[in-house]
C-alpha cells in the first residue's frame, strides 16, 4: 500500500483537527486548508467559528494553508442553491464551496483525497445523513471525500475501494454529543481545543437580520458594507440612510476606520459619547434623526439638548437635538 495523501478541510476546532490526526495515525500524508469569509470562522476573529489552525498544526505536524473566499462566498451567501438553514447560513452550499476549492488544490498537486471533520447527526442541516449523502454526491470529487470520524457509518469511498486506505481507519462517532471525541483526542494528546462553536455569524439572528436588511437597500454591497455590519447598533433611517453607533471603544474605533468619503461621523461634544456613522443621503431630517440617536447612546441622555457633532473627510459642523425616543429607537433599529 503506497502512503496516501490527503488534503483536509480544516477549521482549527476539535472535529477536523481529530480527522486529520485520525489518519496521519495510519501514516496518510496530510495538509490542511483553513477558508475564511467575511461572516466569521475567521482564525483572526475570537467572536467567530473559526479558531486559530496554526497551534495543532505545529504541534503534531502537518502543513496549514489559509485561503479567503471573498466574494464568491458572498454570491453564495446571496442565492444559495440549497437554501439558507434557519438564518443566513447556507451551509450546504458552503462545504461545496469550500471542498470544491480544496478540490482544485488537490488535483494541482496530485492528492489522493480530500477528508473534512464532519460528524454524522452532529448539526441539524450540514450533518444529516442526507446533506453528507448529497455533499458527497455533488462536490465534484467522484468517491474521494472522506469524513473519518463517521466514516464506518457511510458507503465506501474510492480510496477505500482502491485499497489507498482501510475501512478499519475510520471511526464510527455520530450524534450531538463530544464524548468520543475528547477521548480521542486525550489518546492523540490534543490537551487544548476550542469549545464547539454553533456556526458562522450567518446563523446569528440578529446578525442574519442586518444582513437581510443590507441587502434589500443595498443588493450591491461591498466588503466595507459586510465589516461594518459585524459591529455597532444599526438603524435603517431610510432606503438609501443608514446609522451605526458604536457599543464601545472599540467598536468605535472600527467604525470610524471604516468612514468612506461621503459618509458622516457624529458624536455628542460635551458628554462621553460614542460614534455613530451615518451612510447614505443626508437630508436635514435624517441627520437629525441620526445626531438624536447619537445623543440618546451618549452620556447627554436625558438632557433636553445635545450638540452634536458631524464630520466628513472634508467638513464638519454642529447639529443641536434631543435624545431619540424610545418610539424612533423601536421604529428604525434593525
Ligand atoms: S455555519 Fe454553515 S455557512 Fe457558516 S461556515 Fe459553517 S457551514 Fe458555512
Amino acid at each position: 500500500m503506497r502512503q496516501a495523501k490527503a488534503i483536509a478541510l480544516y477549521s482549527g476546532g476539535l472535529d477536523s483537527t481529530l480527522a486529520i490526526l485520525q489518519m496521519m495515525k495510519y501514516g496518510v500524508e496530510v495538509e490542511a486548508i483553513t477558508f475564511m469569509t467575511h461572516f466569521g470562522c475567521d482564525a483572526t476573529d475570537s467572536s467567530s467559528c473559526g479558531s486559530d489552525p496554526f497551534p495543532a498544526a505545529q504541534k503534531f505536524g502537518f502543513k496549514v494553508k489559509l485561503a479567503h473566499l471573498g466574494q464568491k462566498f458572498i454570491d453564495i451567501v446571496k442565492n444559495p442553491r440549497f437554501g439558507h438553514g434557519k438564518n443566513m447560513n447556507p451551509c450546504i452550499d458552503c462545504r461545496l464551496t469550500m471542498i470544491g476549492e480544496v478540490k482544485h488544490y488537490l488535483d494541482m498537486i496530485g492528492g489522493d483525497f480530500v477528508i473534512t471533520g464532519e460528524v454524522l447527526g452532529q448539526r441539524p442541516m450540514s450533518q444529516r445523513r442526507f446533506t453528507l449523502d448529497l455533499v458527497a454526491r455533488e462536490c465534484g470529487l467522484d468517491g474521494r471525500l472522506v469524513r473519518p470520524l463517521s466514516g464506518r457509518l457511510l458507503p465506501p469511498t474510492l480510496p477505500e475501494k482502491e485499497g489507498l486506505i482501510s475501512r478499519e481507519w475510520l471511526l464510527d462517532i455520530q450524534g450531538r454529543s463530544r464524548k468520543r471525541q475528547m477521548q480521542l483526542a486525550r489518546e492523540f494528546g490534543l490537551t487544548t481545543y476550542p469549545s464547539p462553536a454553533s456556526g458562522c455569524l450567518l446563523t446569528d439572528k440578529r446578525y442574519s437580520d442586518r444582513l437581510r436588511d443590507l441587502l434589500r437597500f443595498k443588493p450591491d454591497t461591498d466588503f466595507n458594507d459586510l465589516n461594518l455590519l459585524r459591529v455597532g447598533r444599526h438603524f435603517r433611517l431610510g432606503p438609501e440612510a443608514k446609522l451605526v453607533v458604536g457599543r464601545d471603544q472599540n467598536e468605535n474605533n472600527i467604525i470610524e476606520s471604516l468612514q468612506l468619503e461621503k459618509d458622516i461621523l457624529l458624536e455628542a461634544v460635551d458628554f462621553k459619547s460614542p460614534v455613530g456613522l451615518f451612510r447614505g443621503e443626508a437630508t436635514p431630517g435624517k441627520m437629525d434623526q441620526a445626531a438624536s440617536i447619537v445623543a440618546r447612546y451618549s452620556d447627554g441622555n436625558g438632557q433636553p439638548v445635545v450638540s452634536v457633532s458631524h464630520r466628513t473627510f472634508a467638513n464638519s459642523g454642529i447639529l443641536e437635538t434631543s435624545p431619540a425616543t424610545d418610539l424612533l429607537l423601536q421604529e428604525v433599529r434593525i
